[in-house]
């Protein structure tokens, strides 16, 4: 559509600009009753009324102040686009900026970034606009605004079909006509002409093409006077091009007083170029030459512009056909130089498009490597945060097993020592059993041996035990056991070993103590015994006890012999009457 789009631009800064003027004054002080509907209005008048539209974007600018700040962003949508319309491109693209930045409505934002494309494509700014085409073609499926759905598409297209992508440039035109709102004829008329345009470009439009007859229903002259007269000029282009100049002319005659009445100079350049064309091919070279002439007349920018270029080209046919060389020769040059220039565009864009798609595809690919390596290091993250936390469990766990095992060890420990305990003690009466006092007594005595230090062995027998048993039972026997060895209890010092040697037979082995020492302690011990009466279940018995003493001072420090000297003590107490204590080999009684 860039040739049509631009020489619209052209059309309105010639025709809306004059006709907006005289009545500015007038009417820009008439209150607006409701602003919404008024600029919705005001928009719906920008093509097919544009003197209008004009009156009241006037109307509105003088009334902004009274704006609501989302009418206002309205407001300054068709300024931008009035400012654009006008070929004000700073002005239009600094308001189209603002809107997109600052205005916070996202159909806002849509339409200004819709017509900021379509004008980056007027203004050949191709890297811009083929990039800003690749953002908003990501943003498309989030354009939810019908309207503007429709308008992004129609740019899309154009701005596809700049860049020699015409499949893609249909498709967009196809996807608007689909998308144009229902009921709002503007949008279907407009993009079943973008479609037209992309299928022109594309060199695949002919004067048949079912499209085409699509848009001239969709844009009849009476509410689409400017794209139905652009379409009307395409076809008379596509008939003279086409080898069929005759049904060219045709057209042409009768179109030409409503392009006159349009003022459409676009319309009107295309439909005299398509003439001289038809009257070229026909050989009418006057007639052919003063339209092509009249092309040259009306063409004031320098702009590249196809139908200029066209236009010298007939003219330098036909004077190179009738001889005049030089001038043949001098339009050919201008032909040539709009040709080059209108071949390095085309060249220029694809360029432009190729370069930007080699960039987001860099981009893309980078892109896709960076999540890659995201991706990847938070797999690593999640395994070595899967590892610590794994590691902190595998240590919890030892941990507590160790703790178990120590505690289990511990407790062990504990039954170990308690049995040990238990296994040196006598079980009736919890004093050292006869194998831990033999064993204790010998390993004290090599002490005492060694520091030379005294002791004294005491072997104690309760006298006619056996008739307890039998005169009372085995329960009054085991008490008076019991109550034998607390008696004997009373007298021994902490440091001295005391054991059941085996049935109602006791050792102890006094430490530190003399011979006098020890013969004391026994007698204080026989005479405890002999003074207490055991009471069991009602039932008193009275029980004596013989001793028998052995001293180091005279037996030395060897157990056995210390034993074997106390036992030969203890009998000679039996025999000497019992109830008494014996000391040494000597068989001394000391009672
Ligand atoms: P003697 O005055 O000559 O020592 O006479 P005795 O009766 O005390 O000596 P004897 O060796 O004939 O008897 C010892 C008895 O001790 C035999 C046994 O039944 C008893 N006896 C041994 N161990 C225990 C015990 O643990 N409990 C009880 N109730 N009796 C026991
Ligand atoms: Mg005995
Ligand atoms: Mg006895």
């Amino acid at each position: 559509m860039s040739r049509w789009l631009r020489s619209l631009r052209r059309w309105a800064t010639g025709m809306g600009l004059a006709s907006g003027l005289c009545w500015q004054v007038v009417l820009a002080s008439t209150p607006i009753v409701d602003p919404d509907a008024f600029l919705k209005q005001t928009a719906q008048l920008q093509l097919t009324d544009h003197p209008r539209f004009l009156e009241r974007l006037a109307q509105l600018n003088q009334q902004a102040s009274r704006l609501t700040p989302n009418q206002w962003w309205h407001l300054q949508q068709l300024n931008a686009w009035q400012a654009m319309y006008e070929g004000d491109y700073a002005k239009s693209e600094a308001l189209f900026q603002d809107i997109i930045q600052h205005s916070g409505d996202p159909a806002l934002v849509d339409h200004a970034s819709a017509l900021l494309l379509g004008q980056l494509g007027l203004t050949r700014r191709y890297p811009e606009a083929f990039e800003l085409a690749n953002r908003l073609t990501a943003r498309l499926p989030k354009v939810t605004d019908a309207k503007n759905r429709s308008l992004l598409l129609v740019y899309l297209s154009s701005t596809l079909g700049l860049a020699g992508q015409t499949d893609l440039a249909v498709h967009y035109a196809r996807m608007a006509m689909a998308a144009a709102p229902a009921g709002e004829k503007q949008d279907s008329c407009s993009s079943a002409a973008f479609l037209v345009s992309a299928l022109y470009n594309g060199h695949r439009l002919k004067p048949d093409t079912p499209e085409l007859q699509q848009a001239f229903d969709a844009c009849p002259a009476a509410s689409e006077p400017v794209y139905n007269m652009v379409l009307m000029s395409t076809l008379a282009d596509l008939y003279a091009n086409g080898g069929q100049p005759r049904k060219a002319l045709a057209l042409l005659d009768r179109i030409e007083p409503s392009l006159d009445t349009n003022g459409y100079v676009p319309a009107k350049l295309s439909a005299l170029v398509s003439r001289a064309q038809a009257l070229a091919a026909l050989g009418d070279d006057d007639a052919a030459k003063r339209a092509a002439l009249a092309v040259v007349a009306r063409n004031k920018s320098g702009d590249i512009d196809a139908w200029l270029k066209d236009a010298y080209e007939v003219l330098y046919r036909i004077e190179k056909k009738q001889g005049h060389a030089a001038t043949a020769l001098d339009y050919h040059e201008k032909f040539a130089a709009l040709d080059k220039a209108y071949l390095d565009d085309i060249h220029a864009r694809a360029l432009a498009y190729e370069a930007v798609q080699q960039h987001v595809l860099a981009q893309k690919l980078d892109t896709e490597r960076l999540s890659e390596q995201n991706a990847a290091l938070r797999a690593r993250q999640k395994l070595d945060a899967k590892t610590a936390e794994a590691n902190r469990l595998y240590l919890v766990l030892l941990l507590m097993a160790l703790g178990l095992a120590a505690l289990l060890m511990l407790r062990l420990k504990h039954s170990q020592l308690r049995f040990k305990r238990l296994s040196h003690l006598d079980g009736l009466t919890a004093i050292y059993n006869r194998q831990h006092f033999m064993g204790e007594a010998g390993r004290m005595l090599h002490q005492l041996e060694k520091r030379k230090g005294a002791a004294c062995v005491a072997i104690i027998d309760l006298d006619h035990f056996k008739s307890i048993n039998d005169t009372y039972g085995h329960a009054m026997g085991d008490e008076v056991l019991c109550r034998v060895v607390g008696a004997c209890k009373e007298h021994l010092r902490a440091v001295d070993l005391f054991g059941r040697l085996g049935g109602e037979e006791f050792g102890i082995l006094l430490v530190d103590c003399s011979r006098g020492q020890g013969t004391a302690i026994a007698e204080r011990i026989r005479s405890t015994i002999e003074a207490t009466a055991v009471e069991l279940d009602g039932v008193v018995v009275a029980v004596s006890t013989s001793i028998g003493l052995a001293f180091t001072d005279v037996a030395g420090h060897d157990l056995r012999r210390l034993c074997t000297e106390a036992d030969a003590a203890l009998y000679g107490a039996k025999r000497g009457g019992r109830n008494r204590v014996m000391a040494g080999v000597e068989g001394l009684s000391v009672a």
